[in-house]
């Protein structure tokens, strides 16, 4: 769960009191309606999306606006309310501040404090069972309730009198206002210890062990998988109860540890010359023990040919992220054309889950507003080669990085310089980094579903830059092009210091298709200032068109399709014996 709120404002009069409750809610960010509001940290366009991300998210929500539109909008998400976050309704005078979901992670908390700031009473509805229920059924980070199903009727019976014996260790259990007994009927147990689960216990596993892992050779990761279970049952020890994977530095981009890590739920971490420190034989053994920390015992251990673990108990719960270091990420990411709309549901995931955020301010500022702790690595627009450095850099050292690039990644964008640089350079010290490219809607893509179905046939892409390819082969690209009766879509068509090549190109089309061929100007889709206009490929001119258009000049085929309020359709019929 993210801790940082969202307030969300639908109008401008509501900023004051959202900046007033930012005073109870440090860190929180200001979302607002982008054509109603201004000076919020986040404009949205859409509601219903903005607030399903963020719930999605585990985002606490505040919205400033009515409880009735926020329970419908968050409606169909409603599925399990132990992963449900804050989600409170406040008056937009400020006078009722209304807990709706998130019961499990501090609702009515937050409510309090709310309403502390504005002076009102927080309209709790929940009964006065809360204080148990938030301790029980919510534990603090490094408890896991291994039986929640018992917890409710666990809950009435120490309302209804009963009184509880707490077997182990865990503070936030001891100093809470539970009715502890040492003879108590009712019993807590926290142990690593796999137990029997009863309706008149609730157990909790600390995350008090560590896994090391080494000398994985020729293993599947189910095989290994199995392997661990077994040494676990054979020690009688919880899986909830591990904290983190740990191995030596060189095994960084094993993918049998990360894959282990991520069956058990839990972060892989590496050690700096374990091996050196250690001995071959050792390593696992030595990774869990570093992660355990000095007062830690080794209690099971378990050794093929094809690999070694070990665990590892510490008396405190382990925080595997303060240890080692993780395999760097780096995801070369599309973020479309530009509304929000148009970037897939996977980008945003990605843009959510990373700490660096690199590339081309233009499209930095595109793809939204950072979250807190994120960074931000702005670069001039030619800068590929370099941009594409400084991200693989930023990963090598275990950092979440999300390279951006407008459209999709792999059309005239990063993708590409990425590979370059690791093909050309071959740095070793980027080979542990996992690599993931998410696609987005190319500006082909955008502009044809904005006037119809240019690209319903063949079609290809020139990119009119001879900046990276000289102006010959592109001459020969559009020849051949032109020849074959492909629709073509030009990137990259005029700049600055580039503007005669466009005419170049219309010279050389000219030569294969009639005069009136569509040809469509499609500038900044899905951005302020959207302009698509249709011509015809004689009047086709540098004048109407710059870096932030696409031309799409259609095949022979392509017809114009007049459109009841004015304005046209283009498209290309699939089959060719359609008349053009
Ligand atoms: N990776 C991008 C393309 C980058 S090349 C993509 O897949 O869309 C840059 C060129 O793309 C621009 O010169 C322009 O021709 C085109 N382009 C990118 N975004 C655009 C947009 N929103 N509207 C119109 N053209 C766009």
């Amino acid at each position: 769960m993210k801790d940082s709120p969202a307030i969300i404002i639908l109008g401008q009069n509501s900023l004051p009191l959202a900046r007033q409750l930012t005073t109870a809610l440090p860190g929180a960010k200001l979302y607002g309606l982008s054509e109603r509001t201004t000076g919020v940290d986040v404009s949205f366009t859409n509601f219903g999306d903005t607030l399903r991300e963020l719930f999605a998210a585990g985002t606490p929500i505040i919205g400033i606006c009515a409880a009735g539109i926020l329970i419908r909008t968050l409606a169909p998400m409603l599925t399990d309310k132990r992963q449900e976050p804050p989600v409170l309704a406040v008056a937009e005078d400020g006078s009722a501040v209304v807990p709706l979901l998130g019961g499990l992670h501090g609702v009515n908390e937050m409510a309090r404090q709310i309403a502390t700031v504005l002076g009102v009473e927080a309209a709790i509805t929940t009964t006065g069972d809360i204080r148990f229920r938030t301790a029980l059924l919510s534990p603090p980070k490094g408890y896991h309730l291994a039986n929640p199903e018992d917890a409710k009727k666990f809950i009435s019976d120490l309302l209804g009198g009963a009184t509880v014996r707490v077997l182990g260790t865990a503070s936030w259990l001891t100093e809470g206002n539970l009715p502890i007994k040492a003879d108590g009927n009712l019993l807590i147990q926290v142990t690593e210890k796999s137990v029997e689960l009863t309706g008149n216990c609730l157990v909790y596993h600390p995350a008090t062990l560590a896994l090391g892992i080494s000398g994985v050779s020729g293993v599947s990761v189910g095989e290994a998988v199995d392997f661990i279970q077994e040494m676990l049952a054979d020690a009688g020890l919880s899986k909830k109860a591990i904290a983190g994977v740990f191995s030596d530095d060189a095994q960084i981009s094993n993918s049998i540890i990360q894959a282990i890590a991520q069956n058990f739920h839990v972060p892989a971490r590496f050690f700096n010359n374990l091996e050196i420190k250690a001995g071959h034989d050792i390593i696992a053994q030595e990774a869990a023990l570093t992660a355990s920390g000095v007062a830690s015992n080794l209690i099971a251990s378990k050794v093929s040919p094809q690999i070694t673990c070990c665990i590892s108990i510490s008396p405190e719960i382990i925080n595997p992220e303060t240890l080692g270091r993780s395999r760097g990420q780096l995801y070369i990411v599309g973020i479309g054309p530009g509304g929000q709309q148009w970037m897939s549901p996977q980008v945003k995931e990605i843009l959510r889950n990373i700490t660096d955020l690199v590339g081309y301010s233009t499209y930095l500022n595109l793809a939204g507003s950072l979250l807190p702790g994120q960074k931000r690595h702005d670069s001039d627009n030619r800068e590929e080669i370099a941009r594409a450095r400084l991200a693989l850099d930023l990963a090598a050292t275990g950092r979440k990085v999300a390279v951006i690039s407008s459209g999709d990644p792999g059309i005239y964008a990063m993708a590409a310089a990425v590979f370059e640089v690791l093909d050309q350079e071959a740095n070793p010290k980027w080979d542990s980094i996992d690599i993931q490219v998410a696609p987005g809607i190319s500006a082909v893509q955008a502009a044809a579903a904005q006037i119809g179905a240019p690209i319903g046939h063949d079609f290809c892409l020139i990119s009119l830059s001879d900046i990276l390819k000289p102006w010959s082969i592109i001459e020969k690209r559009i020849t051949a092009a032109a020849e074959a009766d492909f629709a073509i879509a030009f990137y990259n068509p005029v700049s600055k210091q580039r503007t005669w090549q466009l005419t170049k190109a219309r010279e050389i089309l000219l030569q294969y298709r009639s005069g009136d061929t569509p040809v469509v100007l499609a500038r900044n889709v899905s951005r302020v200032g959207e302009e698509i206009k249709v011509r015809r490929l004689e009047e086709l001119s540098e004048e109407e068109v710059d870096m932030r258009t696409l031309v799409l000049v259609g095949s022979s085929k392509t017809r114009i399709v007049p459109r009841k309020d004015g304005g046209v359709w283009v498209y290309t019929p699939r089959r060719y014996d359609i008349d053009g």
